[in-house]
């Protein structure tokens, strides 16, 4: 059977090709840009008052002067001003950019102004002070943002300073999750005795939001021609396939069959792992869709979620890869069948800046609801039975 590692460098390198799209920059929160953004102008594009006070040139207070008359206002918005007399000053306002002749800001609060004159209160002063250089942070041309960045709201407002009204990005793929199983009934119903309620379709979909894609739902019963019909009819219309169910060994586990009868290669089938054992990966030709048939089993569908469809949506669009988060056992844990284990556990940071995790008692395949109090899994190597207090491991989440 396939280790976790190598399953994942499989579905790594049957990634969708997601063209690029413009978007406005309200749209553009939480996808990933397509194209680097550079500074137009240097930042800051002028020397920039940090402080309301007065401007001055630094030798003149040097050659031991302390008083120095007021010739105008520089305010924020306005170009630049002169100063011509070097023994006078500026009043200048925060934002403003520095009038020429000057080099030194004094705030306000150190300075006395009377009629006209502005003395200094302070004997330190440091030339330069109060202003931001320009070009300081960056010079123009700089790549402010590069390729691959998953666009917050700050990145936002640095593709708005730029000038980048519309930002090329990956275009989100037309998804569809569809349930399957005749035990499954709908939230607005209640459910006879030998029936559920579906759960995973929703839990996918509010998973898959965070990447901004909105999917859409469906149901599919454990008949495998209705099964077949169903599927070929959503294959038309879709790039992803997420499918909760059927893929295990049951009698009436028809999805792997039917989704090779319907032309889509299996690259693999079960994976060494718990929860999540059946997980079932393909393609259509061409890579040109992608279908995952994850476990019916609710938290099977939770980590198979978090740790093979989310990352291999962000490739698929692009995003450069996060760093890996690592989180120590707040207790010792065994675990001994010869498989990766996903420990729902409970983060916390430590007063000393650890990331803790605690495993969450009585946390098995079918155990969803206890998964409400979990953060994240930890996941437990294959190759190790015994895991101590302190030891470090890899978290898997949703983030
Ligand atoms: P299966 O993978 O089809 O063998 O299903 C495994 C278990 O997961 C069974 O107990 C199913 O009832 C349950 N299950 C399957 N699909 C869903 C779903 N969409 N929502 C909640 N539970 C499900
Ligand atoms: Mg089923």
């Amino acid at each position: 059977m396939l280790s976790v590692h190598d399953a994942l460098q499989i579905t790594q390198t049957h990634l969708l090709d997601l063209p690029d799209e413009m978007v406005s920059l309200e749209e553009a929160v939480g996808r990933v840009l397509r194209q680097p953004l550079t500074a137009d102008r240097d930042v800051p594009p002028f020397n920039r008052v940090t402080m309301d006070g007065i401007a001055f040139r630094y030798d003149a207070f040097a050659g031991g002067a302390r008083q120095f008359r007021v010739l105008g206002a520089q305010f924020a918005g306005q170009a630049a001003g002169t100063l011509t007399d070097p023994t006078a000053c500026m009043e200048v306002m925060t934002g403003a950019v520095l009038p020429l002749g000057t080099d030194t800001v004094v705030r306000y609060e150190d300075v006395q102004i009377e009629q006209g004159m502005a003395t200094i209160q302070v004997d330190e002063v440091q030339p330069g002070q109060n202003i931001h250089p320009q070009g300081n942070d960056r010079p123009a041309g700089d790549v402010l943002l590069r390729e691959g960045t998953l666009m917050r709201s700050v990145d936002v407002a640095v593709a708005a300073s730029v000038g980048a009204a519309k930002v090329s990005v990956a275009a989100l793929p037309r998804v569809a999750i569809i349930a399957t199983g005749d035990e499954l009934v709908g939230v607005d119903q209640t459910p006879a005795p030998h029936q559920i309620r579906h759960s995973n379709i929703y839990m996918i979909r509010a998973a898959l939001r965070a990447l901004g894609i909105r999917a859409m739902l469906h149901h599919l019963p454990d008949d495998r021609e209705v099964l077949k019909i169903g599927l070929q009819n959503l294959l038309e219309q879709n790039d992803v396939f997420i499918l909760s169910g059927g893929v295990s060994a049951g009698k009436a586990d028809f999805v792997p069959a039917t989704l090779t009868e319907l032309g889509v290669q299996c690259h693999f089938h079960k994976v060494e792992q718990r929860p999540g054992k059946p997980l079932w990966f393909g393609t259509t030709e061409g890579d040109r869709q992608v279908v995952f048939g994850l476990p019916g089993n609710p938290v099977s569908t939770v980590m198979c979620t978090y740790k093979y469809v989310l990352p291999y949506l962000r490739a698929a669009m692009g995003q450069t890869a996060p760093q890996p988060v690592y989180a120590q056992l707040a207790e010792p844990f065994v675990f001994r069948p010869a498989l990766t284990y996903f420990l729902p556990v409970r983060l916390h940071y430590a007063p000393d800046g650890r990331l803790l995790a605690h495993p969450l008692p009585g946390s098995g395949s079918g155990d969803f609801t206890n998964l409400t109090g979990a953060d994240a899994f930890l996941e437990l190597p294959a190759d190790q039975t015994a895991f101590a207090e302190g030891e470090a491991l890899p978290v898997v989440s949703a983030w």
